[in-house]
């Protein structure tokens, strides 16, 4: 026990819980502090490796990552495994140009294993979620009002090394819990696809019965969208290609699965909606022709939520959105209670999300995969080697 180590945390949960501290157990900072011992834990360990990020990037095996020790606050987590997100694939083939680290990866689970000095021994044996959102500085006015759009955030796998490694560190407070009753598998695609179509839909703020289209549907915030919207009573119209991607969709509760390569979309959107158009769209793909069509599937008054991740621009006439009174509201991950909420939704058997799991060294195909949009559901790369 050191008393000026004490007395620093409760500074720290004093501060933080006036702004909303992101983690609900932030009760266990009031704990002792405890420096376990790392004998056990090996020096290096293999990581998917991405040397520059570029359209010909490929990700390879490195078996020489030295296992980072946890610093004041941090936790060391042995990963189980880590979904793949499109937006990794969009860093890694240099789309977006915002990796600064040579590891990405940001929907990591796995086993808290060591603790940095601070950390109450009860985060020990626990198991983790570790997220895009790295940490927050929780003190600037952004902050004050939501810590996710802090704009002095770190982020896993873009300035800090994510979770396509074995063990990463990552902030005690901003780790999220694991239930028990989840496998890590089903976990991972929770921690960024899951919270993000989940805040999106919130930001729609639709009432139960409403028309919502979701584009991209069947893909790894698409399918979960899908779920969840469900649960919240909304009437959803699936927007995606393929027989496989219909089929699931369906099967989690789409009242109906346009294809857009082959349906006119706009035009049963429209027959539907009793020629209205739906209360919201939201755009779970990057792509620019799902954002130009969705502005024409929205109806008067309706909001459309742009999560898919594209650099080009979205056309739409100041015109039309004043007469239309159109809402385009953007949304990115969400808050810890979300996360809570969504993982107990998860717990419930309300959200199930549809995993193909796959070895790290195959992180290769697999970004090519969800690049060309042939995954089903979510990728989930197996770290428990
Ligand atoms: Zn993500
Ligand atoms: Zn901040």
């Amino acid at each position: 026990m050191v008393p000026g180590v004490v007395h620093n945390i409760s500074l720290i949960i004093n501060k933080s819980s006036d702004i909303s501290h992101p983690n609900p157990t932030k009760g266990k900072f009031r704990s002792a502090y405890l420096q376990m011992s790392s004998a056990a834990i090996p020096k290096f360990q293999t990581a998917a490796w991405i040397d520059t990020p570029g359209p010909n990037t490929k990700p390879y095996l490195r078996y020489d990552i030295p296992i980072p020790t946890p610093s004041n606050g941090e936790v060391l987590v042995k990963l189980d495994c880590t979904g793949v997100c499109h937006s990794d694939v969009h860093a890694i083939l240099g789309e977006t140009k915002r990796m600064a680290v040579h590891i990405g990866g940001h929907e990591g689970v796995g086993k808290v294993i060591s603790l940095g000095p601070l950390v109450p021994s009860s985060f020990l044996n626990t198991r983790v979620g570790v997220k895009w959102l790295y940490s927050s500085c929780l003190s600037c006015e952004v902050c004050a009002v939501n810590y996710i759009h802090c704009p002095n955030q770190s982020n896993s796998g873009r300035n800090v090394p994510g979770t396509f490694q074995q063990y990463v560190v990552a902030p005690a407070k901003f780790v999220t819990q694991i239930p028990d009753e989840l496998e890590s598998s089903k976990a991972a695609p929770l921690l960024c696809a899951g919270l993000t179509v989940f805040g999106a839909i919130k930001k729609a703020g639709l009432k139960p019965g409403e028309w919502m289209v979701i584009m991209g549907a069947g893909g790894g915030l698409g399918h979960l969208g899908v779920q969840i919207a469900r649960k919240m009573a909304l009437r959803v119209i699936a927007v995606g290609s393929g027989e496989k991607k219909r089929t699931l969709c369906t099967k989690l509760g789409a009242e109906l699965f346009l294809d857009y390569r082959v349906d006119d979309v706009e035009r049963v959107v429209k027959d539907l909606t009793n020629g209205y158009g739906a209360h919201a769209v939201i755009c779970a793909t990057g792509n620019d022709a799902a954002y130009a069509q969705a502005l024409q599937l929205v109806r008067i008054m309706g909001t459309v939520v742009c999560v898919g991740l594209s650099q080009s621009t979205l056309t739409v006439s100041p015109l039309q959105v004043a007469i239309r009174g159109l809402k385009i509201v953007g949304s990115t991950v969400g808050t810890e209670e979300d996360m809570d909420e969504l993982l107990r939704m998860a717990v419930a058997g309300d959200v199930v999300p549809e995993v193909e799991v796959f070895e790290l060294e195959r992180l290769h195909d697999v970004v090519q995969r969800i690049a060309d949009g042939t995954i089903v559901g979510k990728a989930v790369m197996n770290l428990s080697f």
